[in-house]
């Protein structure tokens, strides 16, 4: 398991760079500003073209100008393979969500086109501090071909920030039966309120379709049609980020903008100009193993 590091009484950070000394100052080398860094920072384990780069670079644009939050710094020290296959061994003090993007056979071609997996959290708000994204090799080429990569991606991303059970259930936020899970977070519902007005059900709908409950960490399909984070995408697709997703990430603790949504509103597919769900997002979110959980440092 990655191991947490959880007393730097005697911590020193020099400048905002990686060059961190461990136990070299006395008990009053006071002050050590918090490292910077980006909200998001991405780490590839495998080579990507630079069109796929382009991909992860668009997602990674969208949720960074909708969610920030300063979550922390913190020292990451865990082997290789710790999370996943391929992981690298990791020793090293991080600010905010490092995200690992791999390329690697998952099934073969269709089937799961991707997964996400969350490694470790901050113990100060649960929020995800490392993050893994697989891409399914034999999947790629098709997803690129279809143009649907980027959204594939988009909504991977958004597993990893936050959006799921990991993320959502120790803060209260999922409940519900097998049948009728939903999120409970306010935000969420009164957006979802503002756009979907005709549903009579508990919101927010969660996906029901696989028997998960409230741990399938997808928006229910039936209900909302075309948006970023229900669990199928169609080459017509639009997949939006809906103001309802943002909601969600203002419950789950983060800062949001608001205007960086796509327009949406809430409704199912139903025949006429509305393309049907091609391939599938189901069961795109793992956990193998429960994530570290991780104390930030203290910067002063
Ligand atoms: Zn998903």
């Amino acid at each position: 398991m990655l191991r947490a590091v959880f007393t730097f009484k005697h911590l020193a950070l020099f400048g905002i760079s990686t060059s961190v000394c461990l136990a070299c100052g006395g008990a009053d080398s006071s002050v050590a500003p918090p490292l910077l860094g980006p909200q998001i920072e991405v780490r590839y384990l495998s080579t990507l073209t630079a069109q796929q780069q382009n991909a992860v670079a668009a997602a990674v644009d969208k949720w960074t100008r909708a969610v920030s939050k300063n979550i922390g710094d913190f020292h990451l020290n865990g082997p290789a393979n710790d999370c996943f296959a391929g992981e690298p061994q990791l020793n090293e003090t991080h600010h905010n969500l490092l995200l690992f993007v791999s390329i690697a056979d998952i099934d073969g071609a269709h089937g799961q086109l991707a997964f996400t997996q969350i490694c470790g959290i901050s113990s100060a708000d649960k929020l995800p501090i490392l993050s893994h994204i697989r891409l399914d090799q034999s999947d790629l080429a098709s997803m690129e071909a279809r143009g649907i990569l980027v959204a594939i991606i988009t909504h991977e991303l958004g597993h990893a920030l936050g959006f799921n059970p990991v993320t959502y259930m120790p803060k209260g936020l999922g409940s519900g039966t097998p049948s009728d899970p939903y999120f409970s977070g306010l935000t969420a519902r009164s957006e979802f309120a503002n756009h979907g007005a005709w549903y009579t059900g508990v919101t927010v709908p969660l996906e029901n379709a696989s028997g998960d409950g409230p741990n399938d960490p997808h928006w229910r399909l039936n209900i909302f049609g075309d948006e970023l984070m229900v669990s199928s995408i169609s080459q017509g697709f639009k997949s939006p980020l809906s103001v309802i997703t943002l909601g969600l990430f203002k419950d789950l603790g983060y800062e949001v903008d608001f205007s960086v949504a796509d327009p949406y509103e809430v409704a199912p597919l139903f025949g006429g100009n509305r393309v049907l769900p091609e391939v599938s997002l189901a069961n795109d979110f793992r956990t193998l193993t429960p994530p570290t959980v991780v104390t930030p440092l203290v910067s002063h």
